[in-house]
């Protein structure tokens, strides 16, 4: 039996089945590199967009 799967995913990528757990490399300038520890994606994030949830980070780091 030939158990080849064809993979017949489309370039057309709906939202995924899961909440994508983003696992953020160092920053590269004003972005960062994340990639979802689930399905692989690859995501750009702009440190510099919001100030605002930067600092939530930082407080939720120290409260931790
Ligand atoms: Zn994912």
């Amino acid at each position: 039996m030939n158990t080849k799967t064809s993979t017949s995913t489309i370039a057309i990528q709906p939202e995924a089945d899961h909440p994508h757990r983003w696992l953020i490399e160092e920053p590269q300038g004003a972005t960062s590199t994340g990639v979802c520890r689930i399905c692989g994606t690859e995501k750009i994030f702009r440190n510099w967009l919001e100030s605002s949830d930067f600092i939530t980070n930082t407080e939720h780091r120290m409260a931790a």
